[in-house]
Protein backbone atom coordinates (compact mmCIF):
# COMPACT_ATOMS: atom_id res chain seq x y z
CA UNK A 1 0.00 0.00 0.00
CA UNK A 2 1.28 3.31 -0.94
CA UNK A 3 4.12 5.07 1.10
CA UNK A 4 2.21 8.00 2.20
CA UNK A 5 0.81 6.05 4.84
CA UNK A 6 3.81 3.99 6.68
CA UNK A 7 4.53 7.00 8.80
CA UNK A 8 3.42 10.10 9.88
CA UNK A 9 5.47 13.23 9.98
CA UNK A 10 7.53 10.94 12.54
CA UNK A 11 9.74 10.05 9.70
CA UNK A 12 12.22 8.01 11.45
CA UNK A 13 10.54 4.56 11.69
CA UNK A 14 8.75 3.38 8.64
CA UNK A 15 6.14 0.31 8.36
CA UNK A 16 3.85 -0.07 5.43
CA UNK A 17 0.24 -1.49 6.37
CA UNK A 18 -1.23 -4.24 4.38
CA UNK A 19 -4.52 -2.29 3.81
CA UNK A 20 -5.65 1.20 4.23
CA UNK A 21 -9.54 1.80 4.62
CA UNK A 22 -11.81 4.95 4.39
CA UNK A 23 -15.15 4.57 6.19
CA UNK A 24 -18.23 7.01 5.73
CA UNK A 25 -19.73 6.57 9.31
CA UNK A 26 -19.56 5.20 12.48
CA UNK A 27 -20.73 1.97 11.62
CA UNK A 28 -18.81 1.42 8.95
CA UNK A 29 -15.69 2.36 11.08
CA UNK A 30 -17.52 -0.72 13.62
CA UNK A 31 -17.35 -2.88 11.06
CA UNK A 32 -14.27 -2.79 10.14
CA UNK A 33 -12.84 -3.14 13.78
CA UNK A 34 -14.91 -5.92 14.30
CA UNK A 35 -13.60 -7.48 10.84
CA UNK A 36 -10.05 -6.81 12.45
CA UNK A 37 -10.79 -8.47 15.99
CA UNK A 38 -12.39 -11.52 14.58
CA UNK A 39 -9.41 -12.09 12.38
CA UNK A 40 -6.56 -10.96 14.86
CA UNK A 41 -5.87 -8.05 12.46
CA UNK A 42 -3.77 -4.66 14.39
CA UNK A 43 -5.43 -1.70 12.92
CA UNK A 44 -4.15 1.91 13.49
CA UNK A 45 -6.52 5.06 12.91
CA UNK A 46 -5.51 7.79 11.26
CA UNK A 47 -6.52 11.12 10.72
CA UNK A 48 -4.33 13.64 8.22
CA UNK A 49 -0.87 11.89 9.85
CA UNK A 50 0.65 15.07 10.73
CA UNK A 51 1.12 13.59 13.99
CA UNK A 52 5.02 14.26 15.21
CA UNK A 53 5.57 10.97 17.53
CA UNK A 54 4.50 7.75 15.17
CA UNK A 55 1.52 7.99 16.60
CA UNK A 56 -0.82 6.65 13.22
CA UNK A 57 2.71 4.71 11.71
CA UNK A 58 1.23 1.21 11.85
CA UNK A 59 4.45 -0.42 13.29
CA UNK A 60 2.79 -3.77 13.22
CA UNK A 61 1.29 -3.12 9.67
CA UNK A 62 -2.34 -4.86 9.30
CA UNK A 63 -4.62 -2.32 8.68
CA UNK A 64 -4.88 1.24 8.69
CA UNK A 65 -8.22 3.31 9.57
CA UNK A 66 -8.47 6.72 7.62
CA UNK A 67 -11.07 9.04 8.80
CA UNK A 68 -9.94 11.52 6.37
CA UNK A 69 -13.29 11.02 4.86
CA UNK A 70 -15.70 11.20 7.98
CA UNK A 71 -15.37 15.28 7.59
CA UNK A 72 -18.86 16.38 7.72
CA UNK A 73 -19.93 19.41 10.04
CA UNK A 74 -23.21 17.91 11.45
CA UNK A 75 -24.47 20.66 13.58
CA UNK A 76 -23.88 24.06 14.50
CA UNK A 77 -25.89 25.23 17.79
CA UNK A 78 -24.93 28.76 17.84
CA UNK A 79 -27.57 29.50 21.18
CA UNK A 80 -25.65 26.88 23.13
CA UNK A 81 -22.32 27.68 21.65
CA UNK A 82 -21.15 23.96 20.34
CA UNK A 83 -20.88 22.30 17.47
CA UNK A 84 -21.26 18.33 16.21
CA UNK A 85 -18.86 17.55 13.93
CA UNK A 86 -17.03 13.60 12.43
CA UNK A 87 -13.62 13.66 13.38
CA UNK A 88 -12.23 13.72 10.01
CA UNK A 89 -13.00 17.50 9.85
CA UNK A 90 -10.06 19.38 10.37
CA UNK A 91 -9.67 22.46 13.13
CA UNK A 92 -9.70 24.79 10.10
CA UNK A 93 -13.26 24.02 9.00
CA UNK A 94 -14.25 23.69 12.87
CA UNK A 95 -14.06 27.44 12.55
CA UNK A 96 -14.82 28.09 9.23
CA UNK A 97 -18.36 27.01 9.98
CA UNK A 98 -18.67 29.35 12.30
CA UNK A 99 -16.36 32.34 12.33
CA UNK A 100 -19.01 34.29 10.10
CA UNK A 101 -21.26 34.25 13.49
CA UNK A 102 -18.46 35.51 15.38
CA UNK A 103 -17.05 32.14 16.75
CA UNK A 104 -13.90 29.64 16.51
CA UNK A 105 -13.02 26.26 17.73
CA UNK A 106 -10.02 27.10 19.87
CA UNK A 107 -7.32 24.46 19.83
CA UNK A 108 -5.30 25.72 17.04
CA UNK A 109 -2.13 22.99 16.16
CA UNK A 110 0.03 24.76 13.52
CA UNK A 111 -1.08 21.79 11.31
CA UNK A 112 -4.75 23.60 11.66
CA UNK A 113 -5.51 23.62 8.10
CA UNK A 114 -4.84 20.08 7.52
CA UNK A 115 -4.98 18.23 10.90
CA UNK A 116 -7.95 16.39 12.18
CA UNK A 117 -10.38 16.57 15.32
CA UNK A 118 -9.99 12.66 15.90
CA UNK A 119 -6.01 13.33 15.89
CA UNK A 120 -6.57 16.09 18.07
CA UNK A 121 -8.44 14.22 20.53
CA UNK A 122 -6.16 11.53 20.61
CA UNK A 123 -3.26 13.48 21.22
CA UNK A 124 -4.97 16.22 23.31
CA UNK A 125 -3.30 18.36 20.78
CA UNK A 126 -2.61 22.40 21.94
CA UNK A 127 -0.67 25.52 19.80
CA UNK A 128 0.12 28.68 19.79
CA UNK A 129 -2.89 30.04 21.95
CA UNK A 130 -2.67 26.95 24.41
CA UNK A 131 -1.46 29.68 26.83
CA UNK A 132 -4.47 31.36 27.62
CA UNK A 133 -7.32 29.16 25.82
CA UNK A 134 -5.74 25.39 27.30
CA UNK A 135 -5.27 22.17 25.20
CA UNK A 136 -8.12 20.03 23.56
CA UNK A 137 -9.76 18.65 26.50
CA UNK A 138 -10.67 22.27 27.63
CA UNK A 139 -12.80 22.08 23.66
CA UNK A 140 -14.62 18.76 23.72
CA UNK A 141 -18.04 17.64 25.95
CA UNK A 142 -18.88 14.37 23.97
CA UNK A 143 -17.12 12.06 21.79
CA UNK A 144 -18.76 8.81 19.83
CA UNK A 145 -15.94 6.08 19.83
CA UNK A 146 -15.57 2.79 18.63
CA UNK A 147 -13.67 0.93 20.89
CA UNK A 148 -11.41 -1.58 20.74
CA UNK A 149 -14.18 -4.38 20.00
CA UNK A 150 -16.05 -2.76 17.88
CA UNK A 151 -18.89 -1.41 20.06
CA UNK A 152 -20.08 2.03 20.12
CA UNK A 153 -20.04 4.32 23.01
CA UNK A 154 -20.69 7.84 23.69
CA UNK A 155 -18.23 9.45 26.26
CA UNK A 156 -18.88 13.00 28.18
CA UNK A 157 -22.56 14.66 27.79
CA UNK A 158 -23.65 17.71 25.39
CA UNK A 159 -23.33 19.86 28.50
CA UNK A 160 -19.94 20.18 30.47
CA UNK A 161 -19.61 17.94 34.13
CA UNK A 162 -21.11 14.66 32.92
CA UNK A 163 -21.14 12.89 36.29
CA UNK A 164 -19.87 9.73 37.24
CA UNK A 165 -15.77 8.48 35.98
CA UNK A 166 -14.46 10.73 33.74
CA UNK A 167 -13.99 8.40 30.46
CA UNK A 168 -14.10 11.31 28.11
CA UNK A 169 -10.89 12.69 30.01
CA UNK A 170 -9.47 9.04 30.13
CA UNK A 171 -9.85 8.76 26.32
CA UNK A 172 -8.38 12.55 25.17
CA UNK A 173 -4.78 12.15 24.78
CA UNK A 174 -4.69 8.06 24.51
CA UNK A 175 -3.40 8.43 21.34
CA UNK A 176 -5.11 6.30 19.13
CA UNK A 177 -5.17 3.37 21.29
CA UNK A 178 -8.41 2.92 23.20
CA UNK A 179 -10.34 3.23 19.93
CA UNK A 180 -11.52 5.26 16.94
CA UNK A 181 -13.33 8.73 17.90
CA UNK A 182 -15.87 8.94 15.09
CA UNK A 183 -17.69 12.20 15.92
CA UNK A 184 -17.13 15.32 18.78
CA UNK A 185 -19.11 17.60 20.44
CA UNK A 186 -17.06 20.75 20.51
CA UNK A 187 -17.54 23.70 22.92
CA UNK A 188 -17.27 26.88 20.41
CA UNK A 189 -15.62 30.15 21.86
CA UNK A 190 -16.32 33.68 20.90
CA UNK A 191 -13.84 35.70 19.00
CA UNK A 192 -12.10 38.64 21.19
CA UNK A 193 -13.13 41.92 21.07
CA UNK A 194 -9.85 43.14 20.47
CA UNK A 195 -6.05 41.67 19.04
CA UNK A 196 -2.60 43.43 19.27
CA UNK A 197 0.35 41.26 17.91
CA UNK A 198 4.00 42.14 18.42
CA UNK A 199 7.55 40.99 17.67
CA UNK A 200 10.29 41.86 19.53
CA UNK A 201 14.02 40.99 18.35
CA UNK A 202 16.89 40.43 20.86
CA UNK A 203 20.74 39.89 20.41
CA UNK A 204 20.58 37.03 22.95
CA UNK A 205 18.50 34.16 22.90
CA UNK A 206 18.10 34.53 27.50
CA UNK A 207 17.27 38.10 26.96
CA UNK A 208 14.08 36.81 25.27
CA UNK A 209 13.59 33.42 27.23
CA UNK A 210 14.21 35.76 30.66
CA UNK A 211 11.49 38.35 29.18
CA UNK A 212 8.89 34.75 28.72
CA UNK A 213 9.43 33.87 32.61
CA UNK A 214 9.29 37.70 33.35
CA UNK A 215 6.15 38.86 31.46
CA UNK A 216 4.13 35.80 32.57
CA UNK A 217 5.74 36.40 36.54
CA UNK A 218 4.23 40.02 35.91
CA UNK A 219 0.89 38.50 35.26
CA UNK A 220 0.42 38.62 31.57
CA UNK A 221 -0.64 36.32 30.66
CA UNK A 222 -0.90 36.23 26.01
CA UNK A 223 -2.50 33.97 24.26
CA UNK A 224 0.55 33.00 22.13
CA UNK A 225 3.73 33.89 22.79
CA UNK A 226 6.65 32.40 20.16
CA UNK A 227 10.02 31.86 20.62
CA UNK A 228 12.23 31.32 17.44
CA UNK A 229 16.27 31.35 17.38
CA UNK A 230 18.77 32.22 14.89
CA UNK A 231 18.72 28.95 13.08
CA UNK A 232 15.26 29.57 12.16
CA UNK A 233 15.44 33.01 11.59
CA UNK A 234 17.83 32.65 9.35
CA UNK A 235 16.14 29.50 7.27
CA UNK A 236 12.95 31.59 6.74
CA UNK A 237 15.25 35.22 5.74
CA UNK A 238 17.27 32.68 3.34
CA UNK A 239 13.77 31.18 1.81
CA UNK A 240 11.10 33.77 1.93
CA UNK A 241 13.70 36.89 1.55
CA UNK A 242 12.54 38.47 5.14
CA UNK A 243 14.87 40.76 6.58
CA UNK A 244 15.43 41.15 10.11
CA UNK A 245 16.93 43.50 12.36
CA UNK A 246 20.87 43.12 12.30
CA UNK A 247 22.57 41.01 15.00
CA UNK A 248 19.04 39.70 16.11
CA UNK A 249 19.42 35.73 17.61
CA UNK A 250 16.19 35.30 18.66
CA UNK A 251 12.84 36.86 18.52
CA UNK A 252 9.49 36.58 20.75
CA UNK A 253 5.77 36.92 19.09
CA UNK A 254 2.96 37.80 21.23
CA UNK A 255 -0.72 38.33 20.98
CA UNK A 256 -3.00 39.86 23.48
CA UNK A 257 -6.85 39.33 23.24
CA UNK A 258 -9.76 40.55 25.07
CA UNK A 259 -11.39 43.80 25.77
CA UNK A 260 -9.90 47.51 24.37
CA UNK A 261 -8.49 48.19 28.08
CA UNK A 262 -7.30 44.61 28.86
CA UNK A 263 -5.06 44.49 25.62
CA UNK A 264 -3.80 47.68 26.28
CA UNK A 265 -2.81 47.32 29.40
CA UNK A 266 -1.05 43.75 29.23
CA UNK A 267 0.82 45.00 25.66
CA UNK A 268 2.00 47.37 27.67
CA UNK A 269 3.50 45.46 30.30
CA UNK A 270 4.75 43.19 27.80
CA UNK A 271 6.55 46.02 26.14
CA UNK A 272 7.97 47.54 29.15
CA UNK A 273 9.84 43.68 29.94
CA UNK A 274 11.27 43.31 26.51
CA UNK A 275 12.64 46.59 27.01
CA UNK A 276 13.89 46.20 29.94
CA UNK A 277 15.76 43.22 28.41
CA UNK A 278 17.32 45.40 25.70
CA UNK A 279 15.06 44.47 22.70
CA UNK A 280 16.60 45.64 19.56
CA UNK A 281 13.34 46.28 17.64
CA UNK A 282 9.95 46.00 18.65
CA UNK A 283 6.97 46.08 16.32
CA UNK A 284 3.57 46.11 17.11
CA UNK A 285 0.93 45.33 14.04
CA UNK A 286 -0.77 47.50 13.03
CA UNK A 287 -3.73 45.91 10.69
CA UNK A 288 -4.91 42.08 10.27
CA UNK A 289 -2.65 41.93 7.07
CA UNK A 290 0.53 43.33 9.46
CA UNK A 291 -0.63 41.07 12.14
CA UNK A 292 -0.15 38.29 9.15
CA UNK A 293 3.38 39.49 8.43
CA UNK A 294 4.22 39.05 11.94
CA UNK A 295 2.69 35.64 12.00
CA UNK A 296 4.61 34.68 8.88
CA UNK A 297 8.12 33.61 9.91
CA UNK A 298 6.85 32.00 12.58
CA UNK A 299 3.96 29.71 10.67
CA UNK A 300 6.80 29.11 7.95
CA UNK A 301 9.77 28.05 10.03
CA UNK A 302 9.32 24.33 10.40
CA UNK A 303 8.82 23.77 6.47
CA UNK A 304 11.54 26.04 5.78
CA UNK A 305 13.79 23.64 7.52
CA UNK A 306 13.63 21.51 4.25
CA UNK A 307 16.15 23.59 3.02
CA UNK A 308 19.02 22.38 5.48
CA UNK A 309 17.77 18.17 5.03
CA UNK A 310 15.37 15.99 3.68
CA UNK A 311 13.50 15.23 7.00
CA UNK A 312 12.85 16.47 10.90
CA UNK A 313 12.29 15.58 14.17
CA UNK A 314 10.92 17.91 16.32
CA UNK A 315 10.58 17.52 20.19
CA UNK A 316 8.11 18.68 22.22
CA UNK A 317 9.53 18.21 25.67
CA UNK A 318 8.17 20.31 28.61
CA UNK A 319 10.06 22.46 31.33
CA UNK A 320 8.94 24.95 33.97
CA UNK A 321 9.47 28.23 32.45
CA UNK A 322 11.69 29.79 33.94
CA UNK A 323 14.13 27.10 33.12
CA UNK A 324 13.81 27.97 29.55
CA UNK A 325 17.08 30.07 29.64
CA UNK A 326 18.78 27.39 30.81
CA UNK A 327 17.72 24.49 28.85
CA UNK A 328 18.17 26.39 25.35
CA UNK A 329 21.97 26.97 26.04
CA UNK A 330 22.10 23.00 27.00
CA UNK A 331 20.34 22.36 23.28
CA UNK A 332 22.65 24.57 21.80
CA UNK A 333 25.69 22.87 23.51
CA UNK A 334 24.46 19.21 22.80
CA UNK A 335 23.98 20.40 19.24
CA UNK A 336 27.71 22.00 19.24
CA UNK A 337 29.13 18.67 20.93
CA UNK A 338 27.18 16.06 18.85
CA UNK A 339 28.48 18.26 15.27
CA UNK A 340 24.65 18.81 14.39
CA UNK A 341 22.16 21.39 13.96
CA UNK A 342 18.97 21.90 16.45
CA UNK A 343 16.96 24.82 15.69
CA UNK A 344 15.18 26.10 18.41
CA UNK A 345 11.25 27.31 18.25
CA UNK A 346 9.11 27.19 21.12
CA UNK A 347 5.33 28.11 23.09
CA UNK A 348 7.57 29.64 25.27
CA UNK A 349 4.71 30.50 27.47
CA UNK A 350 3.77 27.30 28.42
CA UNK A 351 7.48 26.33 28.38
CA UNK A 352 6.83 23.88 25.62
CA UNK A 353 9.91 23.72 23.50
CA UNK A 354 10.12 22.54 20.13
CA UNK A 355 14.11 21.93 18.99
CA UNK A 356 13.73 20.93 15.73
CA UNK A 357 16.64 18.21 14.37
CA UNK A 358 17.29 18.17 10.52
CA UNK A 359 18.38 15.46 9.28
CA UNK A 360 18.63 12.50 6.21
CA UNK A 361 16.12 9.88 6.42
CA UNK A 362 18.10 7.74 4.50
CA UNK A 363 21.21 7.83 6.12
CA UNK A 364 21.29 4.84 9.00
CA UNK A 365 23.55 6.66 11.14
CA UNK A 366 22.09 10.03 10.75
CA UNK A 367 19.01 8.86 11.77
CA UNK A 368 20.43 6.92 15.18
CA UNK A 369 22.33 10.02 15.96
CA UNK A 370 19.54 12.03 15.69
CA UNK A 371 17.00 10.12 17.72
CA UNK A 372 19.72 9.40 20.20
CA UNK A 373 20.15 13.48 20.62
CA UNK A 374 16.37 13.94 21.03
CA UNK A 375 16.39 11.02 23.97
CA UNK A 376 19.07 13.48 25.73
CA UNK A 377 17.26 17.21 25.28
CA UNK A 378 14.34 14.68 26.80
CA UNK A 379 16.16 13.24 29.56
CA UNK A 380 17.00 16.57 30.67
CA UNK A 381 14.15 17.65 30.59
CA UNK A 382 12.40 15.84 32.84
CA UNK A 383 15.94 16.46 35.17
CA UNK A 384 14.83 20.09 35.54
CA UNK A 385 11.31 18.55 36.93
CA UNK A 386 9.35 19.11 33.15
CA UNK A 387 7.61 16.27 31.32
CA UNK A 388 8.58 14.31 27.83
CA UNK A 389 5.83 15.69 25.86
CA UNK A 390 3.62 19.26 26.00
CA UNK A 391 1.58 18.41 22.91
CA UNK A 392 2.83 15.60 20.48
CA UNK A 393 2.18 12.54 22.73
CA UNK A 394 4.37 9.57 23.39
CA UNK A 395 3.93 7.64 20.35
CA UNK A 396 6.96 5.00 19.33
CA UNK A 397 9.13 7.86 19.45
CA UNK A 398 9.19 8.47 23.33
CA UNK A 399 7.39 5.36 24.46
CA UNK A 400 10.93 3.70 26.24
CA UNK A 401 11.47 6.82 27.45
CA UNK A 402 8.19 6.80 30.06
CA UNK A 403 10.08 5.24 32.70
CA UNK A 404 12.20 8.74 33.39
CA UNK A 405 8.86 9.71 34.51
CA UNK A 406 7.01 6.70 35.52
CA UNK A 407 7.58 3.78 37.94
CA UNK A 408 6.76 -0.31 37.76
CA UNK A 409 3.50 0.85 40.02
CA UNK A 410 2.37 3.98 37.69
CA UNK A 411 2.90 2.07 34.30
CA UNK A 412 1.01 -0.74 35.98
CA UNK A 413 -2.18 1.72 36.31
CA UNK A 414 -1.76 3.11 33.01
CA UNK A 415 -2.35 -0.46 31.74
CA UNK A 416 -5.09 -0.93 33.52
CA UNK A 417 -6.91 2.75 32.36
CA UNK A 418 -5.64 1.56 28.73
CA UNK A 419 -7.69 -2.09 29.22
CA UNK A 420 -10.80 -0.39 30.66
CA UNK A 421 -12.46 0.71 27.47
CA UNK A 422 -11.91 -3.28 25.92
CA UNK A 423 -8.28 -3.17 24.97
CA UNK A 424 -7.67 -6.55 23.07
CA UNK A 425 -3.96 -5.67 21.89
CA UNK A 426 -5.15 -4.96 18.14
CA UNK A 427 -5.94 -1.30 18.39
CA UNK A 428 -2.36 0.66 17.88
CA UNK A 429 -0.77 -1.58 19.33
CA UNK A 430 3.15 -0.77 20.54
CA UNK A 431 2.16 2.84 21.21
CA UNK A 432 2.27 5.30 24.12
CA UNK A 433 3.44 2.13 26.88
CA UNK A 434 6.35 0.11 27.27
CA UNK A 435 6.00 -3.36 26.21
CA UNK A 436 6.30 -4.59 29.69
CA UNK A 437 3.99 -2.02 30.83
CA UNK A 438 1.35 -2.84 28.59
C1 LIG B 1 3.86 21.47 10.77
C2 LIG B 1 3.26 20.85 12.00
C3 LIG B 1 2.91 21.66 13.06
C4 LIG B 1 2.34 21.10 14.21
N1 LIG B 1 1.99 21.92 15.23
C5 LIG B 1 1.43 21.40 16.34
C6 LIG B 1 1.05 22.25 17.41
O1 LIG B 1 1.22 23.47 17.38
N2 LIG B 1 0.46 21.67 18.48
C7 LIG B 1 0.23 20.31 18.55
O2 LIG B 1 -0.33 19.83 19.55
N3 LIG B 1 0.61 19.49 17.55
C8 LIG B 1 1.18 20.00 16.45
N4 LIG B 1 1.54 19.16 15.43
C9 LIG B 1 1.32 17.71 15.57
C10 LIG B 1 -0.01 17.19 14.97
O3 LIG B 1 -0.47 18.05 13.96
C11 LIG B 1 -1.08 17.03 16.05
O4 LIG B 1 -0.70 15.99 16.94
C12 LIG B 1 -2.47 16.68 15.46
O5 LIG B 1 -3.42 16.67 16.50
C13 LIG B 1 -2.50 15.33 14.78
O6 LIG B 1 -3.71 15.26 14.03
P1 LIG B 1 -3.82 14.28 12.77
O7 LIG B 1 -5.22 14.34 12.28
O8 LIG B 1 -2.78 14.56 11.79
O9 LIG B 1 -3.57 12.88 13.48
P2 LIG B 1 -2.61 11.62 13.05
O10 LIG B 1 -1.23 12.10 12.90
O11 LIG B 1 -3.26 11.01 11.84
O12 LIG B 1 -2.79 10.74 14.30
C14 LIG B 1 -2.27 11.13 15.54
C15 LIG B 1 -2.64 10.07 16.59
O13 LIG B 1 -4.03 10.07 16.77
C16 LIG B 1 -4.59 8.80 16.49
N5 LIG B 1 -5.86 9.10 15.82
C17 LIG B 1 -6.04 9.81 14.69
N6 LIG B 1 -7.36 9.95 14.44
C18 LIG B 1 -8.00 9.30 15.45
C19 LIG B 1 -9.36 9.09 15.78
N7 LIG B 1 -10.35 9.56 14.99
N8 LIG B 1 -9.67 8.38 16.89
C20 LIG B 1 -8.69 7.88 17.69
N9 LIG B 1 -7.39 8.06 17.42
C21 LIG B 1 -7.05 8.76 16.32
C22 LIG B 1 -3.57 8.09 15.63
O14 LIG B 1 -3.63 6.68 15.79
C23 LIG B 1 -2.27 8.64 16.21
O15 LIG B 1 -1.91 7.93 17.36
C24 LIG B 1 2.12 19.69 14.28
C25 LIG B 1 2.49 18.89 13.20
C26 LIG B 1 3.05 19.45 12.07
C27 LIG B 1 3.41 18.55 10.93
Amino acid sequence: VGAAYECDAFTAVKSAPVAVVFPLSTQEVSAVVRYCVANGVPYTPRGAGTGLSGGATPTSGGVVVSLKRMAQILEVDLPNRRLHAQCGATNAQLTKAVEKHGFHFAPDPSSQKVSTLGGNIAENAGGPHTLKYGVTSSHVLQATVVDPTGEILVLGGKVPGAPGYDLLGLFIGSEGTMGIATEAWVKLTPNPQKVETALAFFNAPRDATQSVADMIAAGVVPPALEYLDATFMRVVSEAFGLVFPDGAKAFLLMEFDGTEASVARELEAAVAVCREHGTLDLRVAQSAAERDKLWFARKNAVGALGRLAPSKVSHDGVIPRSKLPDMLEFVDALAARRGMIIANLSHAGDGNLHPCMPYDDRDPADTERVKEAGAEVLRECVRLGGSLTGEHGIGIEKRDLMRLMYNDLDLAYQAEAWSILGGTGLCNPGKLLPEAGR
